[in-house]
């Protein structure tokens, strides 16, 4: 049976005038639905790149990414936008909201985007908003709002379409230490509901006590992959040795 994700040796490589930059390099990944997955590296080892070529926004030029069992080689835009709108949930760090809006507008953008009616979006609109217990802010601007409360209307927003699969990229690294708790709580409620979860971070205690996977990247490469246990266990001084130099990424 296939996965629901499989890439097979993905690399990406950015070109600027002479200089070409590897973003990727020969990625072999598989995610199953309902999986939850975290991915930590240093800066620059290909995590957002890596999101962004799974999620549609990003091409890549060698190997085979299969979503859902179809092949993306033959991916035309509008099959890939498709992708994007039925399938994925994208969270960035700097919460890409429209300020002049409040909560409600924000979150009803992305479903009348989507394509559903007016009349058809206030209910679960309202329903999404008291999820994150921003009831009271129904009618807020979003620039009123705290680092953390925006990045909670920036992941219902994701939510709005019921998308299968969601994607956070580093959606806590801007925020306030007092902060990031009430975003990482949204998150590990959200990954009880069964969606398929990928999330780039260096919360490594929280990676540690939600995740079914954790990858560890380098050079935009995945150089460590396994279940929390095995990545954390002492016995399992074999993936120290294989992080090498990158030791300090699991404390
Ligand atoms: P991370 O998210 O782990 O910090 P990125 O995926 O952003 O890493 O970057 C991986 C590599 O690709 C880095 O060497 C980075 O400089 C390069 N890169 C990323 N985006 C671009 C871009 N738009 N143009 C050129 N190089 C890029
Ligand atoms: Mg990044």
């Amino acid at each position: 049976m296939s996965h629901m994700i499989e890439l097979h040796k993905v690399s990406k490589y950015y070109t600027n005038k002479d200089t070409v930059s590897t973003g990727l390099s020969r990625i072999d990944l598989n995610l199953d639905m309902g999986e939850f997955v975290a991915i930590t590296g240093e800066s620059g080892s290909g995590k957002s790149t890596l999101l962004n070529v799974i999620s549609g926004l990003d091409t890549y030029e060698e190997g085979e990414m299969f979503v859902g069992g179809q092949d993306t080689s033959a991916f035309k835009t509008e099959d890939y936008e498709r992708y994007r709108k039925t399938f994925i949930g994208n969270i960035f760090q700097d919460f890409n909201l429209v300020n002049s809006y409040s909560v409600y507008q924000n979150i009803e953008l992305s479903m009348l985007m989507c394509g559903m009616k007016h009349s058809d979006c206030k209910e679960r609109v309202n329903e999404l908003i008291e999820l994150v217990n921003l009831g009271e802010y129904r009618r807020t601007k979003v620039s009123k709002l705290s680092g953390g409360q925006k990045q909670r209307v920036a992941i219902v927003r994701a939510l709005a379409m019921h998308p299968e699969f969601m994607l956070f990229d580093e959606v806590t690294a801007a925020l306030d230490p007092e902060m990031v708790r009430e975003v990482l709580d949204v998150i590990m409620e959200l990954s009880s509901e069964g969606q398929t979860m990928l999330i780039v971070t260096h919360e490594m205690a929280f990676a540690r006590a939600v995740s079914d996977r954790i990858l560890f990247m380098a050079d935009g490469e995945v150089i460590c992959e396994g279940s929390p246990e095995e990545v954390f266990s002492s016995e399992q001084e074999r993936m120290k040795s294989f992080l090498g130099n990158y030791q300090n990424l699991l404390s």
